[in-house]
């Protein structure tokens, strides 16, 4: 039986020239875009990374859609744009960044199935690296052959959480959880010249010291601008024990509609066509970063999970109206439907009340000159931190009734 390699790890061990371990290699490697390619035909598509010096990389295939991964060493991308190599032969979007700190990515769409005929790196003369791909037969198409377990290289193990935090009381400082939206790879919405990664984490920041100072203890899932694939925000968010999540964004959804901010809250029956439209949005981030979405979600963890939740729920709904109910008071313009239910991944924590926060959506005009201003942000971080204490208080009083 033929068995078709489609996967190649190519760690390269780099033995550092004698004498040239100082400056020259401890510079980041750049890429030389004028040294770049894309050539495609019938029966290959290759493309060339042209390297300002040698970088340890791995590159493999995952499904589902299929796509290419190619792990580098940190590498500064520069101002060459990942269009450039978008939609030509076997591969569809390309997406390539910062993927966590140390290591960037290179992701390509493949418009169908493929194999890596060969990874290869130039490391004499001018450094780069050739990568050459070929159209398979759907049943050839092996995803993983060959890479580790994960997509995620050198993934660090989540940290241990620890015995679980008991609810809160009201009888130790709330412990929240600020998530701001994509990083690194993955820049989120874009307009204008702002991506949304940068303007909620520094959205984030400016309401974490607000919250810090009403005495509220906060933690962040990122807090540069690094990728954190959907389901370690929320692995993030229990190892700090926390007994809020708010994960923070501010997408773009067609013209017309979206306006003014919005809570959502999850729902996995959530029907609302713009609602169904972020969920893909955010979950097509993941993908277009690379991230393996294979193999979660089994049947027991799946129960385990909705008799929590069943727990959780009315303490989410009731997030929902008080935290709507401080920003409208704030008068801070809010979407006609305030609080909208969805089935986001981030919302999934089925322990920890969790709401996401559009502030505004980048596709608004409107929008996008309040998230600039700097005493809007003030007031809505003001409001947040409000609503955050309000459904505390309330939250922790159902607590110690229950416990009668
Ligand atoms: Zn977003």
């Amino acid at each position: 039986m033929r068995r078709l390699l489609s996967t190649l790890v190519a760690l390269v061990a780099l033995a550092a020239p004698v004498g040239a371990q100082t400056a020259g290699l401890s510079a980041l490697a750049r890429l030389e875009p004028e040294r770049s390619a894309l050539s495609a035909s019938d029966d290959a598509t290759e493309i060339t990374l042209g390297l300002s010096q040698p970088v340890p990389f791995r590159a493999f295939l995952l499904d589902d859609p299929p796509r290419l991964v190619v792990d580098f060493r940190e590498l500064d991308f520069g101002p060459a744009k990942a269009e450039a190599f978008s939609h030509r032969g076997l591969f569809g979007e390309v997406r390539w960044g910062k993927f966590r700190p140390g290591w960037s990515r290179l992701v390509a769409e493949l418009t169908g199935p493929a194999r890596i005929v060969s990874a290869e790196e130039r490391t004499a003369g001018a450094p780069a690296l050739q990568l050459r791909l070929a159209p398979v037969a759907a049943e050839a198409f092996r995803a993983h052959d060959g890479a580790a377990q994960s997509a995620l290289w050198d993934l660090p193990q989540p940290a241990p959480t620890g015995p679980p935090l008991a609810r809160q009381d009201g009888t130790r400082p709330l412990r929240v959880m600020l998530d701001p939206g994509h990083g690194g790879i993955d820049p989120g919405a874009e307009a204008d010249g702002y991506s949304e990664a940068v303007l909620v984490l520094s959205f984030a920041r400016e309401l974490k010291e607000v919250m810090t100072r009403a005495g509220i203890e906060v933690g962040m899932t990122r807090d540069e601008d690094e990728f954190v694939p959907l389901e370690e925000r929320v692995t993030r968010a229990h190892a700090f024990r926390a007994d809020l999540l708010l994960s923070l964004h501010a997408d773009a959804l067609p013209e017309g509609e979206a306006m003014g901010a919005t809570l959502y809250r999850f729902d996995d029956k959530a029907s609302d066509s713009a609602s169904r439209k972020l969920a893909e949005r955010h979950d097509r981030s993941d993908l277009l970063a690379g991230v393996d979405l294979e193999g979660h979600d089994d049947a027991v963890a799946g129960v385990l999970m909705d008799l929590a939740r069943t727990e959780t729920q009315p303490r989410v709904v009731r997030l929902g109206q008080v935290l709507a109910g401080a920003i409208k008071g704030a008068g801070i313009r809010m979407h006609r439907h305030p609080v909208q239910t969805a089935n986001f991944a981030v919302l999934r924590s089925p322990d920890i009340p969790s709401a996401l926060i559009e502030l505004g959506f980048l596709s608004s005009q409107m929008d996008r000159a309040r998230l600039l201003d700097a005493q809007w942000r003030a007031q809505m971080a003001a409001a947040v931190s409000e609503g955050v204490l309000r459904w505390a208080k309330a939250d922790a009083a159902e607590a110690r009734l229950l416990r009668q």
